[in-house]
Parts: C-alpha cells; structure tokens; sequence
C-alpha cells in the first residue's frame, strides 16, 4: 500500500511513539497488523454505500450510535451486548414512526483513539501524556500507563475481532428478532417516570406487531438485521496497515470498519486525515463544527467525492443547540445547489459538552434534544432530509448525561460516571431520544 498516500503531509493529533512514527516499535505493530485479515469485507462496505445513497435521498435514515471511546476493559458479551440491543430499540422505534428502513451502524469494534485538546495532563504538579483512547496508552495517570505503545495497536484489532464476532452473532443469530426488540421497549416505556406517552408509542407497535402475526407474515427480515461497525479514523498508522486491495474491484479499502469518519480536529484539506480518505473506497463521513464555511464544505466534496458517487459521503454536522439553526442553512443550501449529494447526519453531542460544577464533563438531554430538533427544523426549511442521528451512548444505566425522564443531576453525576472520554447517554436516554426523534420523524 506504500505509494498510495501523499508522503510528507502533516497528520494532525497523532501520539508521540517511542522511536517516532517509523521506529522500529511502530514498523514491529504496522508488520503484524498488515499480515492480519481484514475485519470487514469491502463488499460489505459497499452494501453499506448503496444504503447511504438510499437515505441521502430520503430513503433511509441513519443511526449510528456507541462510546465515545471503547475501552479494552469494556468489551465484554454484557457490554457489547448491551450496547446492541440499545441501538436495535432505537431503531425499532425510529423505523416504525418514519416508515423507513433504518440504517443500523455502531461507533463499535475500532472507535479506540481519541484526539485531545493537549497533547499533556498536569494532576499534582506531575505532567504526563495525555490519554489518547485504549489504542495509543492507559488511562491510568503514571509514566509507564500514559506512555504511547503501538503493540496496543494490535490489540485493537484483536478486540475488534472480537467484538464484531459477538455483534454478528447477535445480529444474524436471533437475538435481535424484531418482536424480541419490541418487548424490550414495551418493558421500558411501561416505565412511569416517562408518563404515558412512550407507552402509547410502543403500543401502537405492539399493534401492528400483532397485526401482521394474525395475517401470518414471518419474514425473515424479522429474525436477523444488518448492522455495520465505525469509527474515527485517527491513527493513520492503524488505518492505512489496514487499508487492502479489494480483489474484486482492485481498489484500495480501509478493512478496519465498514464506515469511517474524519474528526473535526483532522479535517484540515491540505492533511494527512484527508489524503487518506480520499483513497480509501470506503463510504466515509467528515464532521462540521460551526466553523465550517461554505468554501471548506465544497472544497472537501470535490477533494473526496470528485465524481458525486452516491453513499461516498455523509456530513455529520455537530453545531451546538446555541448555533444549529444559524450555522447549518448556508451549508445545506450551498451544498444542495452545488448539486453534491451527501447524507446529513446531525451529532448532537459534541456541541453541546460544558463542565459541571464538579467537574465533571457533560451535556443536558434538552440541549442534545433541542439540536436535533433545530436540525429537522433547518432541512424542513431546505427541503432537504434529516438523513441521521449520531449519538455517543451506552447500553449500560450510567450518570454521565443530566436531565431525562430519570432527571439525573449534576450531583448525581458522580454515581457511575464510567466514559474513558466523553459524557454518554445512558440506555434510558438513548430510548428517550429514540422515541422523540421518531415523533420528529413522523410529523416532518
Ligand atoms: C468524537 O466523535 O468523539 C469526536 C471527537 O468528535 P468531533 O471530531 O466532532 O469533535
Ligand atoms: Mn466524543
């Protein structure tokens, strides 16, 4: 694969390896992580683009959802599972009130590296590293914890595979059977603190549940579901070990993932993040704070999808609930007259982060709910579709997000906070939002 990316450009957010980016520990984890299988197949990935081309026209709609960042630690059968069946509620929900297929898709099975806001943490006097994700150092504040190691690498592949084993598994093997799923969310919305109006959503699933049981339709589509892994694609040197010719296609495929996206902090077009997007075949995504302009908009979508392939890319826009409705309508217009297509997928979290009192990092369920909201405002405006939701969540009844029907405080905070990075929904909120997005979905 030597030769396919530009040489020489600068690759922002990068960790500080021992012996530098072509020392021998650095070359010792690229040699085995390219000796490895891929993880996904490129077909696969293709599957995936005809399914954001689908949506992009208002077909489909997007949800992508996990960690902020996965942890080593984390990726048990209890954890991934239930970050699963999380996402697969969710969808349940979203799928029924917009009457389209969703597209099912975890920031799952890679999401291990973080970009920072500095490169060093300073607890007591003492400077060290800062964390980087499970897939650069430890979270644990020593020296030996915080120094980068690029054997870690191969252990995110390691977990990786494991971890898109189980999701398989649990896909294809029954355990998301769609009337398995709607029982679970009819356990929750029969919850009281959330008030009736969950429960009469959920029962009106029930119904045409049971409808379609008493006329005899069993679909086999009803027993196993597609679902796709993503994550950021940061560690340049962990993506490109595993970017592979595709023998059908003889184009080159980042096998990591079936989706990647380029953060916010990487996406400099004249970078090292955006040259390797640019040749990977993959369906990929960029991230658009609000200070994207209309320029940098259109000149990323003639720097990655020259040829307006439909599904190539999504632009998952993440403008804060303050600036959403202001930021997003020059960039929906310009693009759409510009006559690019891409999937608009809305992140509602990462605008929205503020440090409570405690100090602890978080966001308010109604801030992250009101930039969904002013995000279908602005493409109901532009007639254009609100083609996704992109949530950090977790399956698990953490405190890391205040405010939901379970009204979690800043001084609840503290109870579980377990996130290695950013503040996660918790698998109440997740269902919350699901179902609120829906009636958003139903009344657009
Ligand atoms: C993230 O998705 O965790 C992240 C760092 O987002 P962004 O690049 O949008 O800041
Ligand atoms: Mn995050």
């Amino acid at each position: 694969m030597d030769g396919l990316f530009t040489p020489g450009l600068v690759a922002a957010q990068q960790p500080q390896w021992p012996g530098g980016p072509t020392g021998e520990p650095v070359t010792a984890a690229v040699n085995t992580l390219r000796s490895l299988p891929p993880l996904v197949f490129a077909g696969e990935c293709d599957n995936l683009k005809e399914r954001i081309a689908e949506a992009a026209d208002g077909k489909a709609f997007w949800l992508q959802g996990g960690d902020c960042a996965e942890t080593f630690a984390a990726a048990t059968a209890d954890s991934i599972r239930n970050r699963i069946k999380t996402i697969l509620q969710m969808a349940a929900v979203l799928q029924y009130f917009s009457s389209l297929p969703v597209i099912k898709v975890g920031r799952m099975a890679g999401q291990f590296a973080k970009p920072r806001s500095s490169d060093s943490e300073t607890r007591d006097g003492v400077t060290l590293p800062a964390y980087r994700g499970d897939a650069v150092n430890d979270i644990e504040f020593t020296e030996s914890s915080r120094t980068p190691n690029p054997q870690r690498l191969v252990q995110v592949y390691n977990t990786s595979a494991a971890t898109l084993n189980l999701v398989r598994a649990f896909t294809q093997g029954g355990f998301a059977d769609l009337r398995q799923v709607h029982t679970w969310n009819k356990g929750f919305a029969k919850d009281p603190r959330f008030g009736a109006r969950y429960e009469e959503m959920a029962n009106e699933i029930g119904r045409a549940l049971a409808f379609m049981a008493s006329a005899g339709v069993d679909p086999e589509s009803f027993k196993s579901v597609d679902f796709y892994s993503s994550h950021e694609a940061l560690i340049l040197e962990y993506e490109k070990a595993l970017t592979r010719i595709d023998s059908r296609t003889n184009l080159p495929y980042d096998v990591s993932g079936h989706f990647v996206w380029i953060g916010e902090r990487t996406r400099q077009l004249d970078g090292a993040h955006m040259d390797f997007a640019s040749k990977i075949s993959n369906p990929i995504g960029i991230k658009l704070g609000p200070k994207t302009t209309v320029e940098d908009a259109l000149a990323m979508i003639a720097k990655l999808n020259p040829t307006n392939e439909p599904g190539r890319l999504t632009f998952i826009t993440r403008m804060g609930a303050g600036l959403i409705r202001e930021k997003l309508p020059p960039l929906v217009k310009a693009i759409t007259e510009s006559g690019a297509k891409v999937l608009w997928v809305c992140d509602p979290m990462h605008g929205n982060t503020y440090e409570a009192p405690s100090g602890y990092k978080t966001r308010r369920f109604d801030d992250v709910m009101d930039e969904v909201r002013g995000f279908f405002e602005v493409h109901k405006k532009c007639g254009t579709h609100p083609g996704g939701v992109h949530i950090e969540l977790t399956g698990d009844d953490v405190t890391e997000c205040v405010g939901g029907g379970e009204q979690i405080s800043e001084d609840d905070l503290k109870n579980r906070y377990e996130t290695a990075c950013d503040p996660r929904l918790n698998h109440t909120q997740s269902l919350e939002l699901a179902f609120l997005v829906a009636e958003m979905l139903r009344d657009r």
